[in-house]
């Protein structure tokens, strides 16, 4: 059940993370406050693919 996704920046859409989830426990799309190298500050990141 554990699948590899990335993590986009919301803001400049910069693909910052790669990790993996369970699609069990997490079935819709990953949403975390990260840093953004791009911009030099905390932002939310999505997953995508
Ligand atoms: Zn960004």
């Amino acid at each position: 059940m554990r699948v590899n996704i990335t993590l986009a920046c919301t803001e400049c859409s910069e693909r910052n993370y790669s990790t993996v989830k369970n699609k069990r426990n997490n079935p819709e799309r990953l949403e975390m406050k990260k840093y953004c190298s791009r911009e030099r500050k905390m932002t939310v990141h999505r997953e995508t693919k």
